[in-house]
């Protein structure tokens, strides 16, 4: 049976399927948070810039997992905005996440965008400095590329544990997984079901109907079983019961092989908001 979590460069361990939070709040995110972790999801993925830290932060106040062994069963990350990366501004923003989520400390801090105008061993610095005061567990960088992780990996005092980056069938991310991989770091996938704008595609429903399973299902599961976290977002209870039911089963080599493969004949990046260049890597 596979292991439903993973090992990070921190020595951490990284639960492999969280909530994606963006573009939840108010009532909405408040109920996915709490019927996810009545499933059993143990990762919540939220940024300053979802606006939605005071929503989760009363969740998991009210539900015990904001201290004690319940805050040490759950993995919770938070990423620090562009304009925010200066390290006398991190140190703020990450105090300003940490009372808004009701926690002492965060599992894992990242770099939400790279900045051009901050060096990021400079930013690093500061994350390393909350690792000390036991403010933040791991550290990474969010839609890093190649080039990036490794000016990256170079600049930082301590190991970097994630790189958060759109990955899923239309866009598998290889080469960049392989340089992570070199560097310590595993991969997060962000938008994992294309934001539900892949799961008709005839590769996907095919290899859901053969396996009984359903689409979302499949590229979840593909990512896991390659050893990648995903972190899909669902506000209805359906989604959410569906995209956890990941584990006790297995995907084929040969299935595996062709989600790997549909990238070939169709390549789509469905989130480039021009905060950074994906060309370098495209
Ligand atoms: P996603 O998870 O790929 O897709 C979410 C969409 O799929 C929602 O419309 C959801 O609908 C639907 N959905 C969920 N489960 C489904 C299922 N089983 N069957 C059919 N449709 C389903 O897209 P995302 O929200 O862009 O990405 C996920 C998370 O990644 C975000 O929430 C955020 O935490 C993170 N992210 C990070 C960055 C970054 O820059 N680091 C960028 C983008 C996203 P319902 O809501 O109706 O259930």
């Amino acid at each position: 049976m596979q292991n439903t979590t993973i090992t990070l460069a921190s020595g951490h361990e990284m639960p492999l399927i969280g909530l994606g939070t963006w573009r939840l709040s108010g009532q909405t995110c408040e109920a996915s948070v709490e019927s996810a972790l009545a499933m059993g999801y143990r990762h919540i993925d939220t940024a300053e810039m979802y606006g939605n830290h005071q929503e989760i932060g009363k969740v998991l106040k009210e539900t015990g997992y904001a201290t004690g062994d319940k805050r040490e069963d759950l993995f919770l990350t938070s990423k620090i905005w562009q304009d925010h990366l200066e390290p006398n501004t991190v140190l703020r923003q990450c105090g300003k996440a940490l009372k808004e989520l009701q926690v002492d400390y965060l599992d894992l801090l990242l770099i939400h965008w790279p900045s051009d105008t901050v060096p990021v061993g400079e930013t690093l610095t500061a994350f390393a400095e909350l690792v000390k005061e036991e403010k933040v567990r791991s550290i990474g960088v969010s839609n890093f590329i190649r080039r990036r992780v490794r000016e990256a990996a170079k600049a930082s005092k301590l190991p970097l544990s994630i790189n958060q980056v759109e990955c899923h069938p239309y866009l598998n991310q290889n080469p960049l997984i392989e340089v992570c991989r070199e560097q310590g770091l595993e991969l997060t996938a962000y938008s994992p079901l294309g934001r539900g704008k892949l799961l008709g595609d005839p590769a996907i429903a095919q290899i859901a109907e053969k396996t009984g399973r359903d689409p979302a299902q499949v590229v979840l599961r593909w990512q896991v079983q390659r050893g990648v976290v995903v972190i899909p977002k669902a506000s209805s209870e359906d989604h959410l019961k569906t995209n956890f039911d990941i584990w006790g089963w297995e995907l084929s080599d040969t299935d595996m092989d062709r989600l790997t493969a549909i990238e070939d004949r169709h390549r789509e990046r469905f989130l480039d908001a021009g905060l950074t260049d994906f060309s370098e890597d495209d």
